[in-house]
C-alpha cells in the first residue's frame, strides 16, 4: 500500500527517493503530521482490546470466546489460566473448610 502525505496529499511512488519515512514532495516527516491527523492512531485505538482469531486470522474482541468470522471457538491461554487459579481457589477453599472441619470435631 502507498503511504500518502498527510500534508500535501502526495502519493508516495516507488521511483521516490526521499527516505521512507518523510514526503518527497513537501518535505514532511510522516510520523509527525499522522500522529494528531492521520487515521492510523485511531484505528489502533479501536484495535485495543481485540486479539487475533487463531483460525481465521480475523481481529475478534478479546472476550470472545466464538469467533464472528468462521464460526470456530477461540481457545487463548487465558481461560486456561482462569481455570487453574480456579481450581487452585477451590483447593484452597475446600482445605480451609477440611481445617475447620477437624478443628470443630476435635475441640
Ligand atoms: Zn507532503
Ligand atoms: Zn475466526
Amino acid at each position: 500500500m502507498a503511504k500518502q502525505c498527510v500534508k500535501c496529499g502526495y502519493v508516495r511512488q516507488p521511483t521516490d527517493t526521499a527516505p521512507d519515512y518523510e514526503c518527497p514532495k513537501c518535505g514532511v516527516i510522516y510520523a509527525k503530521v499522522s500522529a494528531p491527523l492521520g487515521e492510523t492512531p485511531i484505528k489502533r485505538a479501536t484495535k485495543v482490546g481485540l486479539k487475533q482469531c487463531p483460525n481465521c486470522a480475523e481481529d475478534v474482541k478479546a472476550a470472545a470466546t466464538l469467533c464472528p468470522h468462521c464460526k470456530q471457538p477461540i481457545f487463548s491461554t487465558n481461560p486456561q489460566i482462569n481455570s487453574i487459579s480456579h481450581l487452585l481457589s477451590l483447593a484452597v477453599l475446600f482445605f480451609a473448610f477440611y481445617a475447620f472441619f477437624k478443628w470443630w470435631i476435635f475441640q
